[in-house]
């Protein structure tokens, strides 16, 4: 059997590693690498669209492998197939897609539909519904709209014979729905691959289930996500919904407005739980409305957190104009789904409903760019801006922190950061090894994968760490 990463070993996200065994193999995750692109791309500095994957792929944010990369759509000039002549040639069954994270899935825009892909149920309705929402598309974020993908759906436990490969997804749990580690047997021997996971969340015991099953099936090569290896201090989704609700009662008749993201539905169920609690509504935009329908269906969310079922309302930011006109300024699907949620009886609410009773609310935002909206509903004394997502990892997320921060000067808003990570601290990864006893590891999604040496010592098992990097083969 031979792994080769093409992405995610030194570096946390841009997964992609193809497992092969007698002349066939597959892709675990198809991300995007974002710690490269960051190096190429970014400000004024974008793709072009006639030179998208060959921009891509002569600075190496995705590798150069022939036969995968949709070329008729990103290479009108046929610059990309110049760069993939001479390149690795694959024969590659498909991709299989641990959870819907960008920096897991996100460059599947780029292959070609012929080339099969495996996704949780949960995943491929998730990622439908956030392109189907979303305004500005490029080709980049296209994975399914427009095209013709050959999709497999799967479910926890299931097995999943592709040719001469069985794959078990087993869930695990992390801070979105449906994720998934894998249990991978092929003719030339079995691995393990842990996606994103944690052992300090509400669902902790998908994840006790995927350890015991890497047991169960014997695998003794486990590919183990280090996000957080330095990391000792696990603060639990329950400890966040504390600390919610804390903060929210001290804001008396303030407005309380909390940022996280659209897909953690754990943070949204203690956002919501602590709103209630304080007898707030919590208000979310309609994007995030129509993702958390989409929860429901999965029977991720309680009935009571729906939209429109009393302790959760849909708002409708202002965009284009900034007149509330919905056929003017509004997309089709938010015209359809505002219809949708009136039918019920379910009627969104504006800004200036927020304004007008800010102590009876709380105002959830997606992205912090919408801390402009915060101008229209005019924050009153003691209003409080809650972080709810991760600390600032890079140069540009630290500068748009900063900006927030005069923003909320300049408003008279306090700020305080409120937060469980969705990747397993230190001790909860010693937990993982002594659980799983593998022989060999191969870490992965960590910026410093030496320190696995340090753990595997800690967790007193006997087992090799052998360390990977990018595009070059490991034989087990
Ligand atoms: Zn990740
Ligand atoms: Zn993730």
């Amino acid at each position: 059997m031979r792994v080769i990463p093409f992405g995610g070993v030194n570096e946390i996200g841009g997964n992609k590693f193809y497992v092969e065994a007698r002349d066939e193999g597959l892709f675990i995750d198809f991300g995007i690498s974002y710690a490269t692109k960051r190096e190429y791309f970014g400000g004024f500095i974008r793709p072009k669209k006639y030179a998208f994957l060959a921009s891509l792929l002569r600075c190496g944010v995705i590798p150069a492998i022939s036969d995968i990369y949709d070329d008729n759509l990103f290479d009108p000039l046929g610059l990309s197939k110049e760069i993939l002549q001479s390149s690795i040639r694959l024969n590659t069954l498909g991709v299989i897609i641990s959870h819907p994270h960008m920096d897991h899935y996100g460059h599947l825009s780029l292959l070609k539909d012929e080339l099969p892909i495996f996704m949780g149920e949960s995943t491929f309705k998730i990622t439908l519904t956030r392109e189907l929402t979303k305004s500005a598309k490029t080709v980049e974020d296209r994975v399914f709209l427009d095209r013709e993908r050959k999709v497999e759906r799967f479910r926890t436990g299931m097995s999943l014979n592709i040719s001469s490969i069985r794959i078990i997804p087993i869930h695990v749990d992390h801070s979105v729905p449906g994720s998934y580690g894998f249990v991978i047997h092929t003719p030339e021997g079995s691995i393990a691959y842990s996606g994103d996971l944690r052992l300090h969340g509400p669902k902790s015991h998908f994840t006790h289930e995927f350890t015991e099953r890497i047991q169960h099936e014997g695998a003794q090569t486990l590919m183990l996500e280090g996000t957080r290896i330095e990391e000792s201090n696990d603060i639990t989704e329950h400890d966040v919904f504390l600390r919610l609700v804390e903060i929210f009662q001290r804001a008396q008749h303030g407005l309380v407005v909390v940022l996280t993201g659209i897909t953690d539905y754990d943070r949204f169920i203690s956002i919501a739980n602590a709103a209630m609690k304080c007898s707030r509504i919590t208000a979310v935009p309609l994007r995030m409305a129509a993702m958390l329908e989409v929860f429901y269906e999965l029977g991720m969310l309680p009935k009571e957190l729906l939209p429109g079922a009393g302790n959760v309302v849909a708002y409708i930011e202002r965009k284009g104009s900034g007149s509330l006109e919905l056929d003017r300024n509004y997309d089709r699907w938010e015209r359809n789904y505002v219809n949708q949620l009136r039918e019920k009886g379910a009627d969104p609410i504006f800004d200036v409903d927020l304004s007008r009773r800010q102590n009876r609310y709380v105002m959830v935002m997606n992205s912090p760019d919408d801390v402009f909206d915060l101008i229209f509903v005019k924050p009153s004394e003691g209003s409080v801006f809650v972080y709810s997502s991760s600390e600032p990892h890079n140069e540009e997320q630290e500068i748009d922190k900063q900006r927030v921060e005069n923003w909320l000067r300049v408003l008279g808003m306090s700020s305080i950061q409120v937060h469980a990570s969705g990747h397993a601290g230190r001790t909860e990864l010693i937990d993982i090894l002594r659980k799983t006893t593998p022989k060999k590891i191969l870490p992965i999604h960590s910026e410093k994968p030496s320190l696995f040496n340090k753990l595997v010592q800690e967790a007193g098992i006997d087992c090799k760490v052998v360390e990977m990097s990018r595009c070059s083969e490991l034989r087990l």
